[in-house]
């Protein structure tokens, strides 16, 4: 990751932008393709980085934040200084392997709430860095798994709508404060 979008790994009293939680109607759009990586777009980055650090995610989508737009940030071990993050601006997943995979997921939407997700283990992903290069990565385990998360919430998807056990997830929803009315299958 490049400095334009470097900021420290800690947790701020005030994150720069507020989170948006499972029933908001805009974590149901999908999300508009960046025309253009300006300093605008920068910024927004640079923000859901330093929100999702707040926040101990290891994720983000603009989605999630309020903002319709194809940009999503990802840092497996947010708790090493070393361990770089990732931003991915118009991420398309060009390859899913064969291999599927179950991982308890949680999602800063849905704060409270983990259920196990089957998703296939290995991707190929194609995006744009924060300075417009095109890039493309192989990604398996944590990385692949939170990357085809967080492209879920470009395109209006929720982790919840890929868990199968209907029963225990509508009451685990219930016991945080969210309406099983907001899941869609998918
Ligand atoms: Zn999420």
């Amino acid at each position: 990751m490049s400095a334009a979008v470097a900021v420290a790994k800690e947790k701020l009293e005030n994150p720069p932008l507020d989170l948006h939680y499972l029933g908001d109607k805009v974590l149901r759009q999908k999300a508009k393709r960046i025309a253009k990586v300006d300093d605008s777009i920068r910024v927004l980055a640079k923000e859901m980085l330093q929100t999702m650090y707040s926040s101990y995610g290891i994720g983000l989508a603009a989605p999630q934040v309020g903002i319709n737009k194809r940009l999503i940030v990802v840092d497996t071990d947010p708790e090493n200084p070393e361990n770089e993050a990732y931003v991915l601006i118009n991420p398309e997943i060009k390859k899913f392997g064969k291999d599927m995979c179950g991982f308890e997921e949680g999602c800063l939407s849905i704060p409270g709430v983990n259920f196990e997700v089957l998703r296939p283990d290995e991707i190929e992903v194609s995006y744009r860095d924060e300075l417009g290069k095109p890039k493309r990565i192989k990604a398996s385990g944590l990385l692949s798994r939170v990357i085809q998360h967080e492209i879920d919430h470009l395109n209006g998807v929720m982790f919840v709508d890929r868990v199968d056990n209907q029963i225990a997830l509508d009451e685990e929803l219930k016991e945080h404060g969210f309406s099983s009315k907001s899941v869609k299958k998918v």
